[in-house]
């Protein structure tokens, strides 16, 4: 038996032992999780320094204040998502209990990407712990020191049979994915997003792909310039560019495009100095190979300003690209690096036809203080996300779904979305063996006298408050008894 194989057979085993069913199984793991992210912060933090540059403060910034935020509200709020949902009946269910129980899956796999890996490892873990499950976890290869880190750290604070740490690169990977799992919940890019759903098809495996893209970023000509540019230079070089919801590329008017290369340049220096290279918040490229990647899509383009690069230090400088052509190489794919590249439109209605020709991106910004503007961008595109006049933050607000659509993703997470996410949420209906009368109406021989009873009774929906409809259903329950009894 391989390690992976044995990871998996233990977290299933574990799993039927029932006890990550239990509630207070769930919160105590949860709360041992927590106390993981305030004990070991400068362990966490030094291995995401070695591995991405980024500064102690950045990565609680960026990483885990928010899985500390997202552990909190499951732990405060599990007991009511975890209780039974009643649903609206119809008169033919009107004295049936109806509800929705959500249920664990079984034996999840995370597995996570490595510009963000606590952040993307971690948050689908809170979601798999909150609804009940054995979740097998796999971060990425890439990064070195996080993923040691949380190979040694996690199986101090949680169960380590129901949520076993499984370390490697691809091969260890597709081990991992030729066993078989209740559901993979994966975050990277969308070409490996495939080869993961062809591997869950073997098995009917259900799948959350968290993907990327090119997120686009539009500028309508009357907005704060000033502001949309410090908040998209914000967005766009944190973490150095490798975030999934970066604002890829800039659509703008010709005659605000120095308007827009000016202020971002301003804002570069206000952020990172008039030497990004020396400032501790600004990061490094993850590695050479991607390092080269990103250098490659700056051949056919114009530098309006950084381009400065260093490749013994996996360095790149904050670049704006301007007069940027749709054929140009760094607009063939996501670029995922320091590089912002300024397209001219004339309008909005030809910067929505230029997002609707690409793949539907993970987000879609809009700068404007017309609300019109917005609300036509809004209605006339599709994206995972939306966001007006700010970068980014939308990923911090737990009651978003977060998650891509098309080629940006499949399902959505963060705070309830997750733990839905990670459920089965199955319809129950429980009845008495009584009242039959009413049931005659479907039971042959059939009429259509019958049928027109079961119109009545099928097709209206009864929603009125929880004493009222317990009151109406149960006069109406035994009326309708009565009746049909002497009626069909
Ligand atoms: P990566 O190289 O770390 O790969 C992700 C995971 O896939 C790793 O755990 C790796 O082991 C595994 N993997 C790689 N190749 C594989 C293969 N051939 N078979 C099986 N498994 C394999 O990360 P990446 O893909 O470079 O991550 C960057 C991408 O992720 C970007 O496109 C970014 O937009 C996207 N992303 C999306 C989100 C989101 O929440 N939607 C978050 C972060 C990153």
């Amino acid at each position: 038996m391989s390690r992976e194989q044995q990871a998996v057979a233990r977290a299933r085993k574990a799993f039927e032992t029932g006890r990550s069913k239990c509630l207070e199984h769930r919160i105590r793991q949860l709360k041992n999780l927590q106390r993981l992210f305030i004990e070991k912060q400068s362990v966490i933090s030094d291995a995401v320094k070695k591995d991405l540059n980024k500064s102690e403060v950045g990565t609680q910034l960026y990483e885990t204040l928010g899985l500390e935020g997202e552990i909190s509200l499951a732990i405060k709020k599990l007991k009511e998502w975890a209780a039974p949902r009643p649903v609206e009946k119809n008169l033919m269910t009107i004295s049936d209990t109806v509800y929705i129980k959500p249920e664990p899956l079984g034996v999840v796999l995370i597995i996570g990407a490595w510009n963000y890996p606590w952040a993307v490892t971690i948050q689908p873990l809170i979601g798999a712990i909150a609804a009940g499950n054995a979740a097998v976890v796999k971060p990425s290869e890439v990064c070195v020191h996080t993923s040691k880190v949380m190979e040694d750290l996690l199986p101090l604070y949680i169960d380590k049979e129901l949520y076993p740490v499984v370390t490697g690169g691809v091969s260890e990977t597709q081990e991992l994915l030729r066993q078989r799992f209740d559901h993979i919940f994966y975050t990277g890019n969308s070409m490996v997003g495939k080869l993961i759903m062809e591997a869950a098809a073997k098995h009917l495996t259900p799948v959350t792909l968290e993907l990327g893209g090119k997120s686009p970023c539009y500028i309508d000509k009357d907005c704060d310039i000033s502001i949309a540019c410090r908040r998209i230079a914000w967005g766009k070089y944190t973490n150095c560019g490798q975030t999934c919801i970066a604002p890829d590329y800039i659509l703008c008017e010709p005659s605000v495009l120095d308007r827009v290369i000016e202020e971002v340049k301003k804002s570069i220096k206000e952020f990172y100095t008039d030497n990004p290279k020396t400032c501790p918040d600004y990061g490094r490229i993850i590695n050479q190979r991607h390092f080269k990647r990103i250098m490659n899509m700056l051949e056919d383009s114009a530098i309006a300003a950084g381009g400065d690069n260093d490749e013994s230090d996996c360095y790149i400088a904050p670049t704006v690209l301007r007069d940027v052509k749709p054929e140009a190489k760094v607009m063939q794919e996501e670029i995922f690096g320091p590089l912002l590249p300024i397209l001219p439109v004339n309008g909005l209605g030809e910067a929505i036809k230029f997002i609707n020709k690409g793949e539907k991106p993970l987000a879609l910004y809009v700068f404007s203080s017309d609300d019109k503007v917005i609300k036509r961008m809004t209605d006339e595109t599709s994206s995972g996300g939306l966001l007006a006049n700010d970068c980014l933050v939308h990923y911090s607000v737990s009651s978003l779904p977060f998650g891509g659509v098309g080629n940006s993703g499949m399902g959505c997470y963060h705070g309830k979305f997750s733990f839905d996410q990670l459920s089965h949420l199955r319809g129950c209906l429980i009845k008495q063996l009584k009242m039959e009368g009413v049931n005659s109406m479907r039971y042959p021989p059939h009429t259509l006298k019958k049928l027109g009873w079961a119109r009545f009774f099928i097709l209206n929906n009864v929603d009125m408050g929880w004493i009222g409809r317990m009151t109406l259903l149960a006069v109406l329950a035994v009326v309708a008894a009565v009746v049909l009894q002497y009626l069909l």
